[in-house]
């Protein structure tokens, strides 16, 4: 569980993240109250676009199928999954998610990265999530611990609505990082004998990105938030310095595994 602590409630990160197994779409895994968790679209959506059925909240990192009487509410995966469901009941705005999610999976497919005629249709569990919860990041020269996955690093950038930026970091047509192994302390000097892991830890490289790519990580925006200083931050970036002793529970020794390829 992981709260981004300078965050406003509504940036509040309880969730697991995962990918549908189905669709290969991005999900949210919540605890709810007396049953199973449920898959959330991890976006939140305009309540006033979402039938009243349709909505789901969260409140203390509990998901309750129902608004808040917020402006925003979270869609649960299940009727929007492209695989398991049909377009036919949905409302219009919905169907508009659903057929991006579409695409997204055939796009996936496409690439080979999901292997469609494998589904078992079973939830997968939130302990199968294949990236570090919050990832080690190496960038400008120094290393930082993300709250959430790095997918899910989302702009901080305050939008003409007044809302936050809804696009991720890892944007759409940008250079990721790359996954390595290495020390956990490269640094440390010998004569400290710390109880530190003696493996080497997964960490998320964007050293070898452009500088100027690398400040836009560390600014937490999107592509064109960075490219502005109109737009004032409307969330604290979530980064915090790494540290092996302080961070230790997160620290992965094993590289992530591709996301959602099956065999
Ligand atoms: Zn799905
Ligand atoms: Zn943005």
């Amino acid at each position: 569980m992981t709260v981004a602590h300078d965050s406003p409630s509504r940036l509040l990160r309880i969730a697991q993240h995962s990918r549908c197994r189905d669709c290969g779409n991005r999900i949210s895994w919540h605890a709810t109250h007396g049953h199973q968790p449920v898959s959330l679209h991890p976006v939140e959506i305009p309540a006033a676009l979402v039938p009243a059925g349709h909505r789901w909240h969260l409140a203390s990192g509990i998901a309750h199928p129902a608004g808040d009487g917020s402006p925003w509410c979270y869609l649960a995966h299940l009727p929007l999954c492209p695989v398991r469901t049909t377009l036919g009941a949905l409302p219009p705005a919905l169907g508009d998610i659903r057929r991006r999610l579409a695409l997204n999976t055939r796009r996936l497919t496409e690439a080979g990265i999901l292997t469609p005629g494998h589904n078992t249709g079973t939830e997968p569990h939130p302990e199968e999530s294949c990236t570090p919860a919050r990832p080690v990041v190496q960038l400008l020269y120094g290393r930082y611990i993300a709250a959430t996955a790095i997918e899910d690093i989302q702009c901080v950038a305050q939008t003409m609505r007044r809302t936050r930026c809804t696009n991720p970091v890892l944007a759409p047509g940008t250079a990721p990082g790359r996954w390595t192994l290495t020390a956990a302390t490269p640094h440390r000097r010998s004569t400290q004998q710390l109880a530190l892991p003696a493996s080497d830890i997964a960490v998320y490289d964007l050293g070898h990105l452009a500088y100027s790519e690398q400040v836009r990580w560390r600014t937490q925006r999107c592509p064109t938030h960075a490219a502005t200083t109109a737009a004032p931050d409307l969330a604290l970036a979530d980064w915090e310095p790494f540290d092996p002793l302080l961070h230790h529970k997160y620290l992965a020794t094993r590289l992530p595994r591709a996301p959602r390829r099956r065999s």
